[in-house]
C-alpha cells in the first residue's frame, strides 16, 4: 500500500494506471475508519482493480470550530485497517496542498442542497462539493463509493456528477450498523456507553415509521408516532424528521409513493447524528 499525501502524485499514478486500461475506484473519508467505511472499501476492491481511499477532515466543510476541532482522528489505525483490507493507495493530503489557496468557487446544488442538511448545517454541502470535485480530479477515479448514511451528500454527489459531467460513476452503500441498530458512525466515538444507548433510539423511531408507513399510515400519521416517541427518549434532542421522496428529498404528501426516506438528525450529548431508513421499491 502506498501512501500519498499529494495532488501531482496521486494524479500520475491514477494516470499510470488508466494507461494499462485498468478500474480505479475512490473511497472518499474523513478518516476515524469503522465498519460503515470498510464495506464501501471491500466493494470498491471487489469491482475495481486498483482501490484508493482517501483520508481528509475537510475543514470548509464543518460549520462549527469546535465540531472540527473534536473530530475524531487516528491515522495510524485508519492506515492499519486499510493495509489489512488491501487497499493500493491511501490518498491523505495535508490541509496546505488540498487547499492552497483557500477556493473561491464553490457548487451550488440548488433545490437539494437546502433541505434538511443543507438547512441546518448552512455552507456544509458547498464544503462538501468543493473537496469532492478536488478528489474526483486528483484521482480520476472510474467509480466513487458514498455511503447512503449520507443520503443526501450521496445524492448531491451523484447529481453534481451527473449535471457537470465529471466522468466518474457514483455508487452509494447501504448503512452498516451496530448490533443495536445504531448507525456506525465516527462521532459514535464520542459517545459515553449511555449515550450509545441513547442514540440506538433513532434507529428504533425510524422502525415505527417503517411499520405506520407498511399499515398505510399517512405521513403526518407517521411523523406524530415518530416524534412522540422520540420525545419521550431523555437525553435525545431531534433536529428533524422528514419523510421525503428519495430522489428528490421533498416532503411526501401521501402514502402511495413507490419509494420514500425517512430521515432524522438529532443531538445526544452534544453530538449531531443522523440516520435514514430508505425504502426502495425497484
Ligand atoms: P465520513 O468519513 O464520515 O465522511 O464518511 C466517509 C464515507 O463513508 C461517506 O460516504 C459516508 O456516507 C460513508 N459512511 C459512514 N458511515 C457509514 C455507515 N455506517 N454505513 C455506510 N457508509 C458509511
Amino acid at each position: 500500500m502506498q501512501v500519498i499525501d499529494t495532488p501531482n502524485d496521486i494524479l500520475r499514478y491514477s494516470r499510470e494506471i488508466k494507461g494499462q486500461h485498468k478500474r480505479i475506484g475512490l473511497v472518499p473519508t474523513m478518516g476515524a475508519l469503522h465498519a460503515g467505511h470498510m464495506a464501501l472499501v471491500e466493494q470498491s476492491l471487489q469491482e475495481n482493480d486498483f482501490t484508493i481511499a482517501s483520508l481528509f477532515v475537510n475543514p470548509l466543510q464543518f460549520n462549527s470550530e469546535e465540531d472540527l476541532k473534536a473530530y475524531p482522528r487516528d491515522l495510524h489505525t485508519d492506515l492499519s485497517m486499510l493495509e489489512k483490507a488491501g487497499v493500493d493507495f491511501v490518498y491523505a493530503p495535508s490541509e496546505n496542498s488540498m487547499y492552497e489557496t483557500t477556493p473561491m468557487v464553490s457548487v451550488d446544488f440548488g433545490p437539494l442542497g437546502v433541505r434538511m442538511e443543507g438547512a441546518y448545517r448552512p455552507g456544509h454541502f458547498k464544503g462538501v462539493g468543493v473537496v469532492v470535485s478536488k478528489l474526483f480530479h486528483h484521482c480520476e477515479p472510474d467509480v466513487a463509493y458514498f455511503g447512503l448514511k449520507d443520503l443526501q451528500q450521496f445524492l448531491l454527489i451523484r447529481k453534481m456528477a451527473h449535471d457537470l459531467s465529471f466522468p466518474v460513476k457514483v455508487v452509494g452503500h447501504p448503512i452498516i450498523r451496530e448490533a443495536s441498530g445504531l448507525a456506525m458512525s465516527s462521532r459514535n466515538q464520542r459517545l459515553s456507553s449511555q449515550g450509545l444507548v441513547i442514540s440506538a433510539n433513532l434507529y428504533k423511531g425510524l422502525l415505527i415509521a417503517k411499520s405506520t408507513w407498511d399499515n398505510k399510515g399517512a405521513p403526518n400519521e407517521t411523523k406524530i408516532a415518530v416524534n412522540d416517541f422520540y420525545k419521550g427518549i431523555d437525553g435525545l434532542e431531534i433536529e428533524y424528521f422528514h419523510i421525503v421522496e428519495p430522489e428528490t428529498l421533498i416532503d411526501v404528501e401521501s402514502n402511495n409513493h413507490q419509494s420514500v426516506a425517512f430521515c432524522v438528525a438529532g443531538y445526544v450529548e452534544g453530538i449531531r447524528l443522523i440516520d435514514n431508513l430508505y425504502l426502495r421499491q425497484d
